[in-house]
């Protein structure tokens, strides 16, 4: 029986929208123009979060609040959680986002237990400090597909679900992926084969076809 693994993106894949930009528009700190632009670019996500969050004063419960107006989580993905908890699957966030605002949204969401990859971040007054320990010195880029060779090298068959270009190499080393968005026309450019990503509820039935089950792991 096959061993599956699943590592999905947190910013507009488990989300509808973007929480990263999304913030970011709340403080001012950039414009739908500069964000299309970091897109297209090759600079260091790991910068960027840097210096955009950095300058950014507010306190836990303003910030909270902001997010939960923003934030929608797809469906699917709550039940795929306690569907991969229950049967032993290997479930992973790898994200360029922070934590301060993922889990606010999963615990709103009453998403999980899911384990978290990401940016951590402390509230300060001076502004978010922005760190990188799940990294382990890589790039965002890096990490992500990181995670997934950590379970291909375990023999797990690894399920990728993404939307950005930060999630290509990842997707790319995966052996299913899920996209949407820019991903997913990162993939097509490419020629490379994906399931397209409304939500995820057909992950959850194709794992459920297959019965994948503690004796699996
Ligand atoms: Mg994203």
């Amino acid at each position: 029986m096959t061993k599956y693994a699943l590592i999905t993106d947190f910013d507009g894949t488990i989300t509808t929208e973007d929480i990263g930009n999304a913030l970011c528009l709340h403080y001012g700190l950039t414009t739908p123009q500069k964000i299309e632009h970091a897109y297209n670019s090759k600079a260091d996500a790991r910068e960027w979060m840097k210096s955009h969050f950095g300058s950014v004063k507010t306190t836990k419960e303003d910030f909270e609040a902001i997010i939960l107006q923003k934030a929608l989580v797809r469906p699917g993905f709550k039940e795929l959680c306690r569907y991969a908890k229950e049967n032993n699957i290997p479930f992973e966030i790898a994200s360029g986002g922070l934590d301060i605002y993922i889990k606010p949204v999963l615990r709103a969401f009453d998403c999980g237990p899911i384990d978290i990859g990401s940016v951590t971040g402390v509230i300060k007054p001076e502004g978010i400090e922005v760190s990188f320990p799940n990294y382990n010195g890589l790039s965002m880029e890096e990490f992500k597909e990181s995670r997934v060779r950590h379970y291909k090298e375990l023999g797990y068959k690894v399920i990728f679900f993404g939307d950005g270009p930060g999630d290509f190499n990842a997707a790319k080393a995966a052996d299913m992926i899920f996209a949407t968005s820019r991903l997913a026309a990162l993939l097509q450019k490419n020629a490379i084969p994906y399931n397209h990503f409304e939500d995820y509820t057909a992950a959850l039935a194709l794992l459920r076809r297959e019965n994948v089950s503690l004796s699996a792991a």
